[in-house]
């Protein structure tokens, strides 16, 4: 049987028995745990002439074996590798199956033949420029520089514990925003963060989710990959700006823009519910032990982004509220269940917005992305 050689990606398809192909390598990221198997597994995305990018993915045992083999925007030829179907949801590049690198797989490393960089299109997103994405919205790769690094934290949502690890970074646009890494991506693409030999390294990170909840933010997506110091034209351009605007960024970190809205998560270890019960109208202050006991309760509600009344109703669904009359859009809110101890009593309350926002450290956007992806 005779091997066909394909140019484009959309191309390799199942149904054709055997294949060789040439792609660059666009991202790779380390090997992670699975949080759902025992499974560890090791991510790539490859790129062929035109910029078309498919997701491929090597499992347990053969990751050892490819270990120094895949190097970042290096030149491959890959021959039959196992397709897959990937389910709607992980379809992030338009292309609906996934490669499965085996160390069955022929793989040879394209030197003298490499697809030229000028047709990988790295395309960076503007972080001046970002807006909100809802569940649809394409995911962005950016290059930035960090400012700021926390250590991981623990917290809880929609009834799991994810660990989460966040960091403040900034670009040529002038403005720094929190990149919140998730779960396996906070442990591996986190420490590469960590480990990066800068104090405030350039580094690029693919495939993350805007948020807009607390003014502009970023998060990991479980297909995230971060590289540091990138060797590209633009990391390059970044370092030179990074070189001639200091002040920009010690003004940056001397204000904590960034934090206006997060600073509980990052400022206290200790939280106290007083503060909290101390907004209310009738004010006392007491200063009382807290317990979440539901632990599969949502941590959100859908409400008027007006008057915070709830409504059976999508993300941003549109309509006239019941409660102030407004022309209001649908928004995550934070809601919180707590059983409050003064060391004589016992009392169930709720706590909502920011202040259920701080005890969670986490926003009610992220609450409802967990809550939807179970
Ligand atoms: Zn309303």
């Amino acid at each position: 049987m005779t091997s066909v050689v394909l140019d484009r990606i959309q191309d390799v398809l199942p149904s054709i028995p055997r294949w060789s192909i040439k792609v660059v390598v666009h991202d790779i990221a380390k090997p992670q745990q699975s949080y759902s198997s025992p499974k560890r597994y090791q991510r790539i995305v490859f790129a062929d002439g035109s910029g078309q990018k498919a997701m491929a993915t090597i499992f347990d045992n053969d990751i050892s074996k490819f270990e120094k083999v895949f190097v970042l925007f290096e030149t491959y030829k890959i021959s039959n590798a196992k397709i897959t179907p990937l389910a709607e949801k992980y379809n992030k590049f338009g292309y609906p199956y996934q490669w499965i690198i085996t160390a069955r797989t022929a793989i040879s490393h394209e030197i003298g033949h490499a697809i030229p960089r000028s047709a990988t299109n790295l395309n960076f997103a503007s972080i001046g420029q970002l807006k909100s994405s809802t569940q649809n919205d394409e995911l962005k790769d950016v290059l930035v520089i960090v400012i700021e690094k926390w250590a991981m934290r623990t917290i809880v949502a929609s009834g799991k514990q994810h660990i989460v690890r966040d960091f403040a970074v900034i670009n040529q646009d002038k403005k720094p925003v929190i990149l919140t890494l998730w779960n396996s991506v906070a442990e591996t693409e986190g420490k590469i963060i960590e480990e990066a030999e800068e104090n405030m390294p350039i580094i690029r990170a693919t495939r993350l989710s805007v948020s807009s909840y607390y003014g502009i933010s970023l998060a990991s997506t479980p297909t995230t990959a971060i590289t540091v110091d990138p060797q590209i034209i633009e990391a390059q351009n970044l370092k030179n700006w990074r070189a001639n605007n200091g002040t920009i960024i010690s003004d940056a970190l001397a204000s904590k823009e960034y934090l206006d809205h997060e600073d509980s998560f990052h400022a206290t270890t200790e939280k106290e519910i007083y503060p909290l019960i101390d907004a209310q109208k009738d004010k006392f202050v007491v200063r009382v032990r807290a317990k979440i006991t539901d632990y599969d309760q949502k941590f959100f509600y859908m409400g008027c982004n007006q008057c915070f009344s709830g409504v059976d109703a999508e993300l941003n669904h549109s309509y006239t509220c019941a409660s102030c009359k407004e022309d209001a859009l649908a928004k995550p809110r934070a809601k919180l269940f707590l059983n409050i101890y003064d060391g004589s009593e016992e009392l169930d309350v709720i706590v909502f917005g920011d202040a259920a926002a701080k005890i969670l450290q986490v926003n009610s956007t992220v609450s409802m992305e967990m809550y939807n992806a179970i």
